[in-house]
């Protein structure tokens, strides 16, 4: 097969209708989706050469813009041309894609949003960890925080958005108590999500994640599917922090790591401070799924 240009190989984006390095790429400063996080965008894992999900993400991404009223000037093949192209011109085998819509530029002197021009660009990168491989091993120590996730009622939590500085200001006092990351609690106070992750808890053999208020995240729907196949209860229900701390296995899922075990929520010790059998039966079968190309689609590097 023909190598892959070196000056892709940390990554490439798709801007302006053309490929760059990853280090070159820019993105306008009036462009809405800077200045006040007018975007929306979807995530989709590369591993072992193929795309996890990648019809799911497609129309995930659709259904987004959508939603905040964005056109996007690509249709459903072209996004999916470009969507391989990028993966294409890195030769990475194990990628993580990210495909974005932002508001776009408005003319100059104008406040009216409707006349900005909708401009979609991509980019693909190494395979990205919510966690490194020992902690991952070991299992995060999470810090629930009582910063409210930006709530449903003002900002559709399906559209897979930027609202982030909730996080952000979570992770940094997850970080100051020692924790590998956060979840934010929603206004009843029950558990909602993680910066860039869902959780679930295993309590009396059933497997239990927030109800509402959260993405519905491809991992999460991928979780469910497993669970169908090893014959576990799997379902929606509203979460406290008391019934995460007290549940006998809590992990979390994101396209950015798979299924990954926790080993503490706040002070208290998950089950017996190791990762459980069930979390690790379907962090096993995840992964051995994947290899096998499960819901994949296949990239043609050549
Ligand atoms: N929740 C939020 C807020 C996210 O940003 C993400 C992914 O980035 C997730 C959940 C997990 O979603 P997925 O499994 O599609 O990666």
């Amino acid at each position: 097969m023909t190598e892959p240009d070196p000056a892709f190989r940390a990554g490439v984006a798709f801007v302006d209708g053309g490929y760059v390095p990853i280090a070159d790429a820019r993105i306008p400063m009036l462009d809405l989706g800077f200045l006040r996080s007018d975007a929306c965008q979807d995530t989709i894992s590369i591993w072992k050469g193929r795309f996890f999900r990648l019809e799911d993400h497609l129309a995930r991404f659709e259904r987004s813009f959508t939603r905040l009223r964005m056109t996007c000037p690509y249709d459903r093949d072209r996004l999916r041309a470009i969507a391989t192209e990028c993966v294409r011109k890195t030769g990475l085998r194990d990628a993580y894609l990210q495909l974005i819509m932002t508001r776009g530029r408005m003319p100059i002197g104008s406040r009216d949003i409707r006349l900005a021009q909708n401009r979609f660009q991509a980019f693909c990168i190494p395979y990205v960890w919510i966690a490194n491989a020992d902690v991952r091993a070991r299992g995060l120590d999470l810090h629930v925080s009582a910063i409210r996730r930006v709530p449903e009622q003002s900002v559709d939590p399906t559209v897979k958005h930027y609202h982030w500085l909730d996080f952000e200001m979570g992770l940094l006092e997850a970080y100051d108590r020692g924790a590998d990351s956060v979840l934010l609690t929603d206004l009843e106070g029950n558990v909602a999500e993680g910066p860039g992750f869902n959780v679930f808890a295993v309590r009396d053999g059933e497997l239990l994640t927030p109800q509402s208020g959260v993405l519905d995240g491809m991992t999460r729907t991928t979780v469910f599917d497993l669970a169908g196949e090893l014959n576990m209860r799997a379902r929606l229900a509203p979460l406290s922090p008391a019934a995460l701390r007290s549940a006998q296995e809590v992990f979390i899922c994101s396209t950015a790591g798979g299924i990954m075990p926790v080993r503490k929520v706040d002070d208290a010790t998950i089950g017996d401070g190791a990762p459980g059998p069930t979390t690790r039966r379907l962090e096993q079968l995840y992964w051995r799924k994947r290899e096998q190309g499960w819901l994949g689609t296949p990239i043609a590097y050549d």
